[in-house]
C-alpha cells in the first residue's frame, strides 16, 4: 500500500506565489518561507463575503473518521466543480507526530503539502507560542524571586509552562530547587503547547491590538484574598505580543491538487475551542467564495464550540455543515469490536447510525443546513453504505458517498455539489444560549440540548466559583466544555446515542484572555505521554528524505 508520506513526496508542488495568485494575491501580499510556504502579509483587507462551510463528524472511534482528509477533499472537489474555494485548517501539534496519533495533514489523495514541514516545525508558530507562554512563566517566577510586589499566593498560581512534546515526566514538577539564588521553590508543571491559553488567544484574536489586550487579561493566579492577578500586573503582555508578531499571520500552503489552504493555529478541542485562527478564517472569507474549515473531535464538541464560541466571538455565520461518518466507525458505535470491523454487518451500521443521527439533528438545531459525507473505506459494502443513507433520510438529509481519499477532489464532486446547493438556502443560524444567560445555565443548556443529559451535577465549589466570576464581570463569557470525545456522556465507554445520563461538572476554569469559562466533566489530559513503542522509533532520515511520518 502506498503510504500518505510516499504520495506526498511524489507530488510536484507549485511555487507558493502561484498558489497565492489563485487567491488574487500578488507577491507583495505574501511573505515567502522558502518555496512552498508563505505567510499572509498584514495589509490584506476587503469584504468578508465568502461562504463558510464547517466539516465536523460523528463521535470519534479508534476506527478513524477522516475530518481533515474530508475538509481537504471537499475544498479540492469544490474547485473541481468550478467553485472558487479554499480550506482553513489547524496546525498539527508536534508531540503527537512521535506518538500514536501521527500528523494531521489529511491522507491518501486528499493531503496538504509540504507534509513533513507542516507536521514538524512548519513556520515556527508553535515555537513562538511556546516562547510567549514560557516568557510569562519565567516572569512570574522572577517576580516571586524579587519580592512578589503584586502579592501572588505561591500556592495559587494557575499559569504553568508548555512544551510541544508528549512528555509525561513533566506533568508535575518542582521549580526553584538549589537554594535562594534559584528563585522560590514551588510546585509547577508542563502542558503541551496546544493546551496553552496563548494558543487559544492567538486563535480568537482579530488582530495585534486585540491579541495584546487578550494576553494582558490572562489570569496567572490569585492573591491570598482571592483577587485575580493578571499578565498585565507583571507587565508581560507587550513582550509576549512581540514574540507572536509573526505567528499571528496565517500560513499559506497547497493541497496535492494545488488548492490554496490556510493552516493557522491549533488549540485543543477540550480545554479550548479546537479550530483554526479567526484571523485566517476572516482572511479566507475575503479571498475565496467558499471556505471549508474543520473543527476538532465530534460535532457535540467541535461544532458546538465552533458555533457557540468562534462564530459568536468573530461574528461568523456558517452557510453549511458536513458531518463525516465512516461505516467502520458506525459499526463500532453499533457494538462491533475493533477486530471485527472487516466483515459486513448491516445491523450494526443501522444501530450505530443513532450516533450520526444525533449529531446531524444537533447541527440542525443551530439552524445550519447540513449533509453527511460517508468517507469510504475499501472494506465498506454496498449494503452497509445504503444503510447509512437510509438512516439519515428521515431527517431530510443526504448521505453522500465520498472517495477523495482514493481519488482526490474528483472523488468528492457529489459532496461539493450538495454543499453548493445547501449554501444557497437561507439558514437561520443561532446559538444554543444568549450571552446574558448565567454561566451555570449555559453549561446546562449545552449538556441538555446537545449531549441530551438528563441532569447536570456540580462538584462542591463549582457553583461558588461561577458566582464569583459572574460578580467579577465574566458572566457574559461563553462556556468551553471539556468532555471525552468518545461519547455524548462523560463516560468514554458509552458509545452510540446515550441519553438521560447525569453529566458531572468536576471543576471550572477561567480563561479570561481567550474569553471563555472551561467546564471539566472528567479527567483532563493537558500533557500526553508516549506509548511503549512511539512512532518516533520508526522515523528517520534516509538519503536526505524523512521516513516514517504519517
Ligand atoms: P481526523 O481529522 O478526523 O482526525 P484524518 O482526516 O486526519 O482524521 O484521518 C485520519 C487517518 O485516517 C489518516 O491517516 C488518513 O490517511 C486515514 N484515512 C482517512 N480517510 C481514509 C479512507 N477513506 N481510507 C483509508 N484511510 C483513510
Ligand atoms: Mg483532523
Amino acid at each position: 500500500m502506498t503510504t500518505d508520506l510516499a504520495i506526498a513526496q511524489r507530488a510536484t508542488l507549485r511555487p507558493i506565489a502561484d498558489v497565492a495568485a489563485t487567491l488574487g494575491l500578488g507577491s507583495d501580499d505574501i511573505i515567502p518561507y522558502g518555496h512552498h510556504k508563505a505567510k499572509l502579509a498584514p495589509h490584506v483587507t476587503g469584504e468578508r463575503d465568502g461562504k463558510l462551510i464547517l466539516v465536523t463528524a460523528i463521535s470519534p472511534t479508534p476506527a478513524g473518521e477522516g475530518k481533515t482528509t474530508t475538509t481537504i477533499g471537499l475544498a479540492d472537489a469544490l474547485r473541481t466543480v468550478g467553485a472558487d474555494a479554499m480550506a482553513c485548517l489547524r496546525e498539527p501539534s508536534l508531540g503527537p507526530c512521535f506518538g500514536v496519533k501521527g500528523g494531521a495533514t489529511g491522507g491518501g489523495y486528499a493531503q496538504v503539502l509540504p507534509m513533513e514541514d507542516i507536521n514538524l516545525h512548519f513556520t515556527g508558530d508553535f515555537h513562538a507560542i511556546t516562547s510567549a507562554h514560557n516568557l510569562l512563566s519565567a516572569m512570574i517566577d522572577n517576580h516571586l524571586h524579587w519580592g512578589n510586589a503584586v502579592g501572588l499566593d505561591v500556592g495559587r498560581i494557575a499559569w504553568r509552562r508548555v512544551l510541544d512534546m508528549n512528555d509525561r515526566a513533566l506533568r508535575d514538577i518542582v521549580v526553584g530547587l538549589g537554594g535562594r539564588k534559584n528563585g522560590v521553590t514551588r510546585e509547577a508543571g508542563f502542558d503541551i503547547t496546544v493546551a496553552s491559553e496563548v494558543m487559544a488567544i492567538l486563535c480568537l484574536a482579530t488582530g495585534v491590538e486585540d491579541l495584546k489586550a487578550r494576553l494582558s487579561r490572562i489570569v496567572v493566579g490569585e492573591r491570598a484574598d482571592g483577587t485575580l492577578v493578571r499578565a498585565a500586573d507583571i507587565d508581560a503582555s507587550g513582550a509576549m505580543t512581540a514574540l507572536l508578531a509573526e505567528a499571528i499571520r496565517p500560513n499559506i500552503v497547497q493541497t496535492l491538487e494545488g488548492t490554496p489552504v490556510f493552516i493557522h493555529g491549533g488549540p485543543f478541542a477540550n480545554i479550548a475551542h479546537g479550530c483554526n485562527s479567526v484571523i485566517a478564517t476572516n482572511a479566507a472569507l475575503r479571498l475565496a467564495d467558499y471556505v471549508v474549515t474543520e473543527a476538532g473531535f465530534g460535532a457535540d464538541l467541535g461544532a458546538e464550540k465552533f458555533f457557540n464560541i468562534k462564530c459568536r466571538k468573530a461574528g461568523l455565520v456558517p452557510s453549511a455543515a458536513v458531518v463525516v461518518a465512516t461505516v467502520r466507525a458506525l459499526k463500532m458505535h453499533g457494538g462491533v469490536p475493533r477486530g471485527e470491523l472487516g466483515s459486513e454487518n448491516v445491523a450494526a451500521v443501522r444501530a450505530g447510525a443513532a450516533n450520526l443521527l444525533r449529531h446531524v439533528e444537533n447541527v440542525q438545531r443551530f439552524g445550519v443546513p447540513v449533509t453527511v459525507a460517508i468517507n469510504r473505506f475499501t472494506a465498506d459494502t454496498e449494503a452497509e453504505l445504503a444503510a447509512v443513507a437510509e438512516a439519515v433520510s428521515g431527517l431530510g438529509v443526504k448521505a453522500i458517498l465520498c472517495e477523495h481519499w482514493a481519488k482526490g477532489g474528483e472523488g468528492a464532486a457529489d459532496l461539493a455539489r450538495e454543499v453548493l446547493r445547501l449554501t444557497e438556502s437561507e439558514g437561520q443560524f443561532h446559538f444554543t444560549y444568549p450571552d446574558a444567560l448565567p454561566l451555570w445555565d449555559k453549561i446546562e443548556a449545552v449538556a441538555k440540548s446537545i449531549y441530551r443529559a438528563g441532569e447536570v451535577a456540580a462538584a462542591p465549589g463549582v457553583r461558588a466559583k461561577l458566582d464569583a466570576w459572574e460578580a467579577a464581570g465574566f458572566g457574559e463569557l461563553p462556556v468551553c466544555m471539556a468532555k471525552t470525545q468518545s461519547s455524548f456522556s462523560a463516560d468514554p465507554t458509552r458509545l452510540g446515542a446515550p441519553e438521560n445520563f447525569t453529566l458531572p461538572i468536576r471543576d471550572v476554569r477561567l480563561s479570561a484572555g481567550a474569553g471563555f469559562v472551561v467546564a471539566l466533566t472528567g479527567e483532563l489530559m493537558t500533557m500526553p505521554g508516549l506509548p511503549r513503542h512511539p512512532a518516533a522509533e520508526r522515523i528517520d532520515v534516509v538519503d536526505g528524505r524523512i521516513e516514517g511520518l504519517f
